[in-house]
């Protein structure tokens, strides 16, 4: 048996007969006396093997890197010069008495401190072996820490955790469904869940009053980076309880959870209207670390006779904003190019700009290419709502208010972090009062969250105006990041079918996709409400992971496949013919 982890011994085993397991980090050959620095999942521990063990002396100098072995020997400490501070294991050593090679060990593709060398690719098709960076696993027992974290608090606080079905119907969150074909029933197929959602409203119709699931959500979505088509969520609904209440326990748990995992004091989270949110960040998520805002100046360039900008200004659906950076008057021309490129990426069609050189002088301190085509006491207005000084930059997004709010959203980002204005090192908030809808690109009203989210009006008012009626939603933003959302639920099937009425859905697809659920809000469906958090984001932001892939132990690639099993793999054609399926085109061999 293990008597200690490697990396967990110190001073205080001094002269213990301790038997360790693990694998080679690596072997020296110290003219006669051999060094192995025994690796396990705790850390590393320097074992000693001279020639007086004769047999087991030339045991260790057979063994190579990444062998795995078992070890029995005795703790002593290291002298003086030879302790190493930097290790925790660095004041002692073992003197090595017996060594059993367990298993040798091929050589290792990459060698585990040159990953980064070797790529992202390789260290996925090996993953197994990226998993023994001490690195990676940090990131996966803080997760292990994060979810008995949280499965204490939700048992603390009553909630039953519940598992819901992975083949099942069609859970509408924003993506394409995961299809899996059923043997048994020719021509029909489940969908994997795009989350649990139905499922535990119709527990809180059952009466679990307080449900909670660590759950595997599937997306079939065009990767955007850092998108995971299965991700985990901390899937949350509750009975009786309104919109502030379970903001408030979930941001209980949220603020225990950084306390007991970092130590860190998240205080009380604000809250902040979506519509507050996109005027003055562009987003939906802002990242409050930052000291930017954008500025309306519509009023203004109504009358200026530049179309790049009167066209948005006199547009209901256009928005002309500007984004004020203190000090960023010594940003290049090259890197204003840099900008420019950047928010192309979200359709806008250009960068306006001025700079603020000396204030004192007009409009002859300030330096731009746009200054001409605006009237004196308009720039002066506009300065003066910017309550600019003199090394300030402003930037100008002018264009419909969903361009300008992505474009410059993103821009304030990018100028924050290129700048180093970013302040504090955690900033948390609620988003609240979302519309219920939004437009899509062929003009059609969907769901802002999904189409159970109760609205703040009733079903005629809903049905009478639309894109004006709010939801009952929330969102917790961390850093900029979405770490959560929910919302209060329909709980009555006629104000459910006014929404599928408002999202086109006929009574007839509404009765086919959701017949259960418009029965089951017919039997006693309790108010309720809940949220999730998607658990991948959450661990790296406390990791400070720089992908989400790097949290989750078996990723999927950007392209969604997995490179070390090679899935998805073809089916053979017994398995198609099983399942009646007849493949339209056979695929090309890779
Ligand atoms: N089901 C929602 C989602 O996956 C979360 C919720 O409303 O509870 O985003």
């Amino acid at each position: 048996m293990r008597t200690h982890y490697c990396g967990t011994i110190t001073s205080a085993q001094i002269d213990e007969e301790v038997t360790l397991y693990g694998w080679v980090d690596r072997r020296r050959d110290h003219g006669g006396v051999i060094f192995l620095d025994m690796r396990d999942r705790e850390g590393i521990v320097q074992v000693v093997f001279d020639p007086d063990t004769e047999e087991h002396f030339q045991r260790a100098d057979r063994v190579r890197s990444e062998y795995v072995l078992e070890i029995k020997g005795r703790v002593r400490a290291r002298s003086d010069a030879t302790i190493n501070p930097n290790m925790l294991t660095g004041e002692i050593e073992i003197l090595g008495k017996k060594l059993e090679i367990l298993n040798s060990a091929a050589t290792p593709p990459f060698q585990l401190d040159q990953h980064i060398e070797v790529g992202e690719d390789v260290r996925l098709k090996y993953r197994y072996i990226d998993l023994r960076r001490p690195e990676m696993l940090e990131k996966l027992k803080l997760r292990s820490r994060v979810t008995s974290s949280i499965r204490r608090f939700m048992d603390e606080n009553g909630f039953l955790d519940i598992e819901t079905p992975i083949l099942t119907k069609a859970t509408p969150e924003g993506a394409r469904d995961y299809l899996v074909p059923s043997r048994t029933h020719e021509g029909k197929f489940f969908a994997l869940p795009q989350s649990p959602q139905l499922f535990k409203q119709l527990l809180m119709v059952s009466g679990m009053d307080r449900y909670y699931q660590i759950a595997k959500c599937f997306r079939d979505e065009d990767l955007r980076a850092d998108r995971q088509p299965e991700f985990t969520q901390i899937d949350i609904e509750t009975s009786f309880m309104n919109d502030q209440q379970i903001m408030a326990i979930t941001e209980r748990m949220i603020q225990g959870l950084f306390k007991e995992v970092l130590d860190v004091d998240l205080g009380d989270f604000p809250h902040m209207p979506y519509a507050e949110a996109m005027s003055r960040f562009g987003s939906d998520k802002p990242d409050l670390r930052i000291p930017l805002e954008l500025v309306d100046v519509d009023d203004l360039m109504r009358q200026v006779d530049f179309k790049v900008f009167n066209g948005p200004a006199n547009d209901a659906k256009g928005r002309v904003a500007a984004l004020k950076v203190t000090g960023g008057a010594q940003i290049s021309r090259k890197q204003i190019d840099g900008y420019t490129k950047f928010v192309s990426i979200y359709g806008a069609k250009g960068l306006a700009w001025i700079k603020i050189n000396d204030i004192t002088a007009g409009i002859e301190g300030l330096q731009s290419p746009i200054l001409k085509f605006m009237p004196e006491d308009i720039i002066t207005q506009m300065m003066a709502r910017l309550a600019v000084t003199d090394g300030d930059i402003v930037f100008f997004g002018a264009d419909k208010t969903s361009i300008v709010n992505e474009a410059l959203g993103a821009l304030r980002v990018k100028v924050g972090e290129d700048q180093g204005l970013i302040k504090g090192d955690w900033a948390p908030l609620w988003v609240v009062d979302f519309p219920m809808f939004e437009e899509n690109s062929e003009g059609n009203l969907t769901s802002l969250h999904h189409p159970f989210t109760a609205p703040a009006c009733s079903p005629e008012a809903l049905e009478k105006n639309p894109e004006q009626a709010l939801s009952i939603a929330y969102d917790m933003v961390l850093n900029g990041t979405e770490l959560g959302g929910g919302s209060v639920r329909i709980h009555q099937a006629d104000m459910q079918q006014a929404v599928f009425r408002v999202l086109g859905i006929s009574d007839e697809e509404a009765q086919e996709k959701f017949g259960f659920l418009l029965d089951a809000l017919k039997y006693g469906a309790p108010p309720h409400g809940g949220l999730a958090f998607g658990l991948d984001r959450l661990v790296m932001l406390m990791t400070g992971a720089k992908s989400i892939r790097d949290v989750i132990a078996f990723p999927k690639t950007q392209s969604a496949a997995c490179v070390m099993t090679d899935a998805p793999g073809l089916a053979d054609n017994k398995q198609l013919r099983e399942l009646n399926i007849r493949l339209r085109e056979k695929p090309k061999a890779e």
